[in-house]
């Protein structure tokens, strides 16, 4: 099992995984995790709550209240975006106004800070693993040399692997404290 990612990967990960952005290969992966792991499948399961909640406001129950205007589906359409920071500054503030004006929409930005924030905190928790698997990665970096090229190459792998866990890690921090 080459593949297996940590606890710190697949929560980072895990809003992708939610909103099944993953390709293949990585979902597998995660996949994978979540059937060993009770602690990351609980993130898991609050997480799915919470984007099917998102998901189930703009359906049936809201269509008839005075706020489901085509300027609330503009804004669901964009609020993913909105929350990455995908979107340019005149959208973005125009999503801004929505929220501010209509009940719905800002119920819906709460719930997806507080999806935010739950993958924030479950990282912070495993903070100290991570550090582990730092130092474990430097030791299999160190065993390599004696060994074959073979597992050099893996090793380069994971540390590009790692690298880019990193930056969606950061990526993500940056938009929470945005
Ligand atoms: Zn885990």
């Amino acid at each position: 099992m080459e593949n297996q990612l940590t606890c710190n990967q697949v929560i980072a990960l895990m809003s992708f995984y939610v909103e099944d952005k993953l390709n293949s290969r990585l979902k597998e992966y995660v996949d994978d995790h979540l059937r060993n792991c009770p602690k990351c499948r609980e993130v898991y399961m609050q997480s799915k709550k919470i984007v099917n909640h998102i998901m189930s406001l703009g359906n049936t129950d809201n269509e008839q209240t005075p706020y489901h205007t085509k300027q609330y589906e503009d804004f669901r359409h964009n609020l993913s975006a909105y929350i990455d920071n995908e979107l340019d500054e005149n959208e973005s503030i125009r999503i801004k106004k929505i929220a501010i004006s209509n009940p719905l929409a800002r119920k819906d930005l709460e719930d997806m800070y507080s999806f935010k924030k739950l993958l924030h905190d479950s990282f912070e928790k495993t903070r100290t693993e991570s550090k582990y698997d730092y130092s474990k990665l430097i030791i299999n970096k160190l065993d390599s040399k004696t060994n074959s090229n073979e597992a050099e190459a893996f090793n380069r792998l994971l540390v590009a692997f790692t690298v880019l866990i990193s930056v969606i890690v950061f990526g993500f921090l940056a938009t929470l404290y945005f």
